[in-house]
């Protein structure tokens, strides 16, 4: 069975228990992307999963070739108005109660469905594709790995790389096109290269600010590979830094180091939160740490499950998160250390290697 084929099962089992005769991944422009990626190992914008007992995919004629490719499922092609030909098909198949995910489906949709659907129920059932997928396969771990060594070989390049006067959106785009010439597919979100004052902005993008000395400059980057994606962060300095820089920089990676310690199966998310945030707020500097310690990562860059103030979320073996926290200062300088972890049974694989013990000081004129 391949891997998709066993994810459809499992997906299968689980909400035929939520008493529905067929489950739909309704893919728009891009809006299962994920889910159906996840399910049929599909790339394109317009495909759609009707999950039953026999299973089929739909898709339009732009992409009837790369579906009969990738997907392992007899493939329909639709021409023109799709919706009424899915009812056909649901109608086919004796469907009368049809699941959807509520995450992604948009109320545009659902209404369509109904209107077009008589005689058909369609009922929402949270997000149980987004459930399965928190939980990773040896395979996918495999796959994050690579994506996370792609992702350190770039910094290191790049690192190499810088030269007075360069700006913050040169860096992330000679570092992009690095990643792109690797061989990975894309890279896992906008990098973000922020320096000196704008790395006190968690999720600055990068423009055209130069590279100064005595200041830092935040990575917060991601390879990809196979679709899975790699979350990084790495602060550097140019020349020496100032004390107050060195301070944040021990007492973040003081923060991570907890936060990784927490981790382990069972383990509550706000819990874990807890143990990393009280560092920092035992430093009287809880107010600086504004964001969560971390997020799942998968085929998407924010996934389940959370590790912040509030999250009920129970790690899981297989889970893999990020322990990202830090420390800003508006108008100064930021401070983030982020990490990949594994969650294991009795604790964290941390599966980013860059060094971290002590702030990177780059030779600097
Ligand atoms: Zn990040
Ligand atoms: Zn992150």
């Amino acid at each position: 069975m391949s891997e998709y084929a066993e994810r459809r099962k499992r997906l299968w089992e689980k909400v035929r228990a939520q008493g529905v005769d067929a489950f739909l991944i309704v893919n728009v422009e891009g809006s299962e992307y994920p889910n159906l990626r996840y399910l049929t190992g599909f790339t394109g914008t317009f495909g759609v999963l009707i999950l039953a007992e026999n299973a089929l995919f739909l898709t339009d004629p732009r992409y009837t070739e790369q579906a009969q490719r990738q997907v392992d499922l007899p493939v329909v092609e639709v021409r023109g108005r799709w919706i009424p030909q899915l009812i056909e098909k649901l109608q086919a198949l004796g469907a009368k109660r049809i699941g959807l995910g509520s995450q992604r489906t948009t109320l545009h949709l659902f209404e369509e469905l109904r209107k077009a659907g008589e005689g058909l129920e369609f009922v929402p059932l949270g997000s149980p594709v987004e459930e399965l997928r928190k939980v990773k396969t040896e395979t996918e771990i495999q796959r994050i790995k690579e994506a996370v060594e792609l992702t350190e070989a770039g910094l290191r390049w790049i690192l190499g790389q810088l030269r007075p006067g360069m700006t913050e959106r040169e860096v992330a785009l000679e570092l992009e096109f690095w990643y792109r010439k690797e061989g990975t597919d894309h890279v896992a979100f906008e990098l973000i290269v922020a320096a000196g004052p704008n790395s006190a902005m968690p999720h600055y993008r990068g423009g055209p600010c130069p590279l100064r000395r005595g200041e830092v400059v935040l990575f917060d980057i991601g390879a990809r590979v196979d679709g899975y994606c790699a979350d990084l962060t790495r602060v550097v300095a140019l020349g020496k830094p100032d004390p107050e820089v060195q301070a944040a920089y021990k007492l973040v990676r003081a923060a991570n180091e907890a936060g990784i310690k927490a981790i382990a199966a069972g383990a509550r998310g706000k819990d874990v939160d807890a143990q990393a945030r009280r560092v920092i707020e035992e430093a009287g500097l809880g107010e600086r740490f504004g964001h969560g310690l971390g997020h799942g990562v998968g085929l998407e860059i924010h996934e389940g499950p959370r590790l912040s103030a509030t999250s009920e979320d129970i790690l899981e073996t297989g889970n893999v998160v990020t322990v990202e926290p830090g420390v800003y200062f508006p108008g100064k300088f930021g401070i983030r250390i982020e990490d990949l972890v594994v969650v294991r049974e009795k604790g964290a694989q941390t599966l980013s290697t860059f060094p971290k013990d002590e702030l990177l000081v780059l030779a600097w004129r």
